[in-house]
Parts: structure tokens; sequence; C-alpha cells
């Protein structure tokens, strides 16, 4: 039987003021300013998704031994809300991110969540909570669909009752280096992803694992880091949350391919690489191995490289470290012209400035 999409609503009666709202929005910073309400639907087995309910954002009663405390089956998305200038919500092909959705619980051996259900969550929660979402020059709200185990049970087993959430924050920049570039720390040790493993999956334990990586990067002074395949630590492959991509002088763009099984399908990714055949450039979903890009970039071949995701935008990259020493792109302080179109293109579709010839741009 089809899963009940209508949704009872209860809403929040002791949120904050306007006034408090106008000053969280104002300044958002990234994932800590949670709008008032959240969306859950619940599955259990025999009976499908039922019950889905918007509700006023509260903490979760969990059974602690929930599968998803033991055995991390859980996955999430991530996408945004923007204000177009007319006023307008926007949101910026959904259904992607409900298909992402499917293939990581696929993955993970969690319930199937119909793609209609994951777009009226969406949708039911940006429109309760609309004035979360902040003016166009300001930010967006960053919404995180996710879904966790909650069977209480401890065999090792897929579990027979999950939850699905959406809930919300207000969003500035995800970075806040002072000449808008970021520094990359080349991973050399861990790694995200193995073939066969769930690295096209948007899980949690993807990022778990990819913490340590980030905290020596930090300890290097950088704001990233870049993941190499796990067999030869020689191919790039993508940050912890965003794919990458590299400009040439012939004006080439290239990114690692998804073949390997071990790139998130990033669906930045995939419209960069769109609007980027759409004027023209050549496009190469190609491998390329670190010391190419050391000897290209030192040859003055490369030109630019940007970092690219839902979070992130389109975010270049002034510099890239690692034992091998550091390497400078460009003149490692301002973004090159196709990093900046390319972001100029994205942004202007994605709050409603200009036409929208791929019909990717949903109103709320
Ligand atoms: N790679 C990883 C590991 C990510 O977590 C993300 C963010 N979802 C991306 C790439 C970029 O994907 P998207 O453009 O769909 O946000």
């Amino acid at each position: 039987t089809a899963p009940d999409t209508a949704f009872t609503i209860t809403r929040k009666t002791d949120g904050i003021s306007a006034a408090e709202r106008a000053h969280v929005l104002a300044n958002p910073g990234f994932g800590r300013a949670f709008t008032d309400h959240m969306a859950v639907v619940t599955y259990t087995e025999g009976r499908g998704w039922h019950s889905p309910e918007i509700l006023p954002r509260q903490p979760l009663l969990l059974d602690p031994a929930a599968s998803v405390l033991h055995y991390a089956q859980e996955i999430f998305e991530g996408m945004k809300a923007y204000r177009a200038p007319d006023g307008r919500i926007l949101l910026f092909r959904p259904e992607a991110n409900a298909r992402r959705f499917r293939k990581s619980a696929e993955r993970m051996a969690m319930a199937d969540l119909p793609e209609d259900l994951f777009l009226e969550a969406v949708t039911q929660l940006v429109s309760i909570d609309s004035d979360w979402v902040p003016a166009p020059d300001v930010g967006t709200l960053y919404i995180r669909p996710f879904m966790i185990a909650t069977e209480a049970a401890l065999g090792v087993k897929p579990a027979a009752e999950f939850k699905f959430i959406v809930i919300a924050c207000a969003a500035g920049d995800y970075f806040s280096a002072d000449s808008g570039l970021v520094s990359v720390w080349v991973e050399e040790n861990s790694v995200r992803a193995s073939r066969g493993g769930t690295g096209t999956a948007k899980c949690g334990g993807n990022y778990a694992a990819s913490l340590n990586a980030q905290m020596e990067g930090k300890a290097h002074g950088c704001h990233q880091v870049l993941f190499l395949d796990a067999l030869e630590r020689r191919w790039l492959e993508e940050m912890g949350g965003m794919n990458v991509m590299m400009v040439f002088e012939d004006g080439t763009l290239l990114t690692p391919p998804l073949a390997s099984g071990t790139i998130l399908h990033g669906i930045t990714r995939d419209s960069l690489l769109t609007l980027a055949r759409d004027r023209g450039l050549t496009v190469r979903e190609e491998p390329y191995a670190i010391d190419q890009l050391y000897a290209d970039a030192t040859a003055g071949r490369l030109k630019e490289v940007f970092a690219c995701g839902t979070a992130a935008v389109v975010t270049p990259i002034g510099a890239f470290k690692s034992t091998r020493g550091e390497c400078t792109i460009g003149d490692g302080k301002t973004a090159g012209p196709i990093t900046s179109s390319l972001r100029q293109t994205l942004c202007d579709l994605q709050f409603g400035r200009t036409a929208d010839p791929h019909d990717w741009v949903k109103v709320v």
C-alpha cells in the first residue's frame, strides 16, 4: 500500500521571538541555528512507512539498544532552501537528493523511502519554518534529512524499525577563510573509501572515519582534506564533504570519475559539469594523480582547483600541503575566472535570479 503522506502538524508554541530570530539570522554561522520544527516518519516492518508528523524540534527518545547506536545504520542528505529576490523559497534538484537517499538506504540495508515522501517531508518542514530562510545576501536554509535504525536489538542484522527525520538550520558561509580560498591537506595514511565499501553512500560512518584525517589537516594549518584512492594512495578522490575539480590552461575541466564506486555522486558536481558543458568547456571525468597535480601546478599548466558541494558551493583552493611539501594554485590568493564564473552561474540558478533551462529549481 502507498505510504501515508498526510503530515499531522503540531506547532511549537514557545519559539523565539521574531526579533531574536532576526538577530540569529543576521549571522547564522553553519550548523548551529536550528529551526523550530522537525519532520518525523516512522517505519515498522510489516506496516511500512507511517505516522508522518511535523513536531516542535525536540530530543529523540531512543532505546539504548537501538541499532543505530551500535552498528551505525544511519544515512543522511544535505540540501538547501534558497530565498529568491521575489521572496519565493526554492529547492535545488531535491529529487536528486531523494534518489541518492534511496541508494544510500539500499547500501546500508535500510528501509526504502519513497521519493514522494522524502520530498513531502522536506517541503512541509521548509514551509512551516519558512521564516528561518535567511535573506539571500546572508545565506540559505541548510536541510538535513536522515534515517536511523531504532529497533532495540543487539543482533547484527538489518533493523526492522527506522525513523526518517528532517531538521534544518540557517547557514552562512561554510568556510571562514579570510581570503575565501582554502588550503587542503593531502591525506596519505587514512582513506575515506575503498572499492566495494560505502564511499558512494551518504552514511554517517564515512564521516566518522574521515575525522582523524581532518584533525591531521588542521594540525598542518589546512581547512580541508583531500583523500586519495585506497589501493595506491595516488589518485585524487574527493574531500571529506565535497568533490574536487581542476581547470587547466587549455580551459579543460577535470574531475575524478565515479566508476570506482568510492566517490559520492555530488549533485553540485553533476550540476557544474552540465553548466561547464553548456558553455562549451571540455569536461573530462578521468583519474588524476597527486604527483601530476604537483607537477602541473608547478609548471603552470594547472590554473584553478576548487571544491564543490551543497555546503561549500564552489570554494576555490589556494594551496595543497602534504609530506612532499606545499604547492600553490594560481597566485594562491584569488579565485580563478572559471571557478568564479561557474560559482556565479550556479548561485544565480539556485537563488532564482536567472532562467532555469534544466528545470532544476522547485518552488516550495
Ligand atoms: N562528497 C562528500 C563526501 C560529501 O559529503 C558531499 C556533500 N553531500 C559531497 C561530496 C558533495 O555532494 P553534493 O554536491 O550533493 O552536496
